[in-house]
């Protein structure tokens, strides 16, 4: 099944880099607060086909939030973790250089 619209990521790489905040991605955790998998010079992820379903928005939606949530609500509630993790602080690992765009604000349906 696909989803539409699409999850508007921007890339910015926030959630990758800052896995121990979460408790469902902490174990992730390389032991500087970003996921081992996360590739510090290009920004991507170095297992994206096979990353797990914590970090694939569609199936995390379809296999435990469709009951709670219409699709445009689940993504207005991880837009809203999406800023709060792009405005965290990144003393975690300060070799990073992270830009992360500002999308227009959410709204609710
Ligand atoms: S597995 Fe990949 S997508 Fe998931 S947090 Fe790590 S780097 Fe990011």
């Amino acid at each position: 099944m696909t989803l539409s619209p699409a999850f508007p990521c921007n890339q910015c790489g926030a959630c990758c880099r800052l896995v121990s905040l979460a408790q469902e991605t902490q174990f992730l955790d390389r032991g500087d607060g970003a996921c081992r998998h996360y590739d510090d010079q290009n920004r991507l992820c170095t297992i994206y086909d096979t990353r797990p379903i914590v970090c694939q928005v569609d199936k995390q939606f379809l296999l435990n939030y469709q009951q709670t949530y219409s699709w445009q609500e689940f993504i207005n509630v991880n837009r809203i973790a999406c800023l709060e993790l792009e405005k965290y602080p990144l003393t975690l690992n300060s070799a990073y250089n992270v830009h992360c765009e500002r999308q227009a604000p959410i709204t609710k349906e």
